[in-house]
């Protein structure tokens, strides 16, 4: 199961209220995208839903499968089966992209260690399909990579984890168009019955090709309107201030 329900969801950062009343259910195997102007919460929600503890809840419920994740971790909601692709990936010299990887990979499964050669292989035929040079497997974790490198790293990520619930914020901000397709070709290639997405973009670009199920509209806050794919060819044409 992959179902994220989200029940009148407040945040605050530094005491500043910034989500408030967010309702949003994704059921098993839906993508959902969600699109809003800037400095309206996109990524709190984004970072909240993962647990980072700079956003504080101050009213509601994130419930994963029918258990409240509000109070676990980031750790535990890693385990629970939750991946977020960050609007801004951290660059870690100490540690190699490969090394991030595997690690991740071993705290996903427990203490089932994945073997390495295994873990190499995977790593590297997915690489192919991401147009990512193999030397970037013992680079530091995005040190030096250029915008759009760090955007198809953290679809490697996202297909090597294989999370339940991935949440993707601006995967596409700063990609040119073929970057663009091989994302879209990564994130189309998880889509299951057991994988449920929330993909954070300002662009309608990006759903020509990963074509979401639901479109969310959030400004100062809140979500404001919830349809389909055409939601967001609207939005193209008339702006958000006109939308609503
Ligand atoms: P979006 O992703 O939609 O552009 P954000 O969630 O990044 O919006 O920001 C929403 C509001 O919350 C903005 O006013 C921003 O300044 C504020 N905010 C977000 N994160 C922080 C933070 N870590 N510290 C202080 N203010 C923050
Ligand atoms: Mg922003
Ligand atoms: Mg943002």
């Amino acid at each position: 199961m992959a179902e994220l329900v989200i029940r009148h969801l407040s945040v605050a950062v530094q005491d500043k209220m910034i989500l408030d009343d967010v309702n949003l259910n994704i059921h098993d195997g839906e993508i959902h995208a969600l699109m809003g102007p800037n400095g309206t919460g996109k990524s709190t929600l984004s970072e909240t839903i993962m647990g980072n503890p700079r956003y504080k809840i101050t009213d509601g419920k994130i419930l994963m499968d029918g258990r409240n994740i509000a109070k676990m971790k980031i750790d535990e909601r890693a385990r629970a089966g939750i991946f977020l692709a960050m609007q801004y990936p951290v660059e870690v010299a100490g540690i190699t992209n490969a090394d991030f990887i595997h690690s991740a990979m071993n705290a996903r499964t427990g203490n089932q260690n994945v073997p390495v050669l295994q873990f190499l292989d995977q790593l590297h035929q997915n690489m192919e399909i991401l147009n990512i040079d193999p030397a970037y497997t013992d680079r530091g974790l995005n040190k030096d990579f250029s915008g759009g490198e760090k955007k198809r790293n953290e679809i490697l990520q996202l297909m090597m984890l294989k999370p339940t619930l991935a949440i993707l914020d601006e995967i596409d901000s700063g990609l040119d168009i073929d970057a663009l397709k091989v994302v879209a070709k990564g994130i189309n290639s998880m889509r299951d019955r057991k994988f449920s997405c929330l993909m954070v973009t300002h662009y309608q670009r990006l759903l020509n090709y990963v074509v979401p199920d639901v479109v969310h509209i959030m400004m100062n806050g809140r979500i404001v309107k919830t349809g389909g794919p055409k939601l967001a060819m609207d939005l193209e044409n008339t702006g958000y201030e006109k939308l609503i």
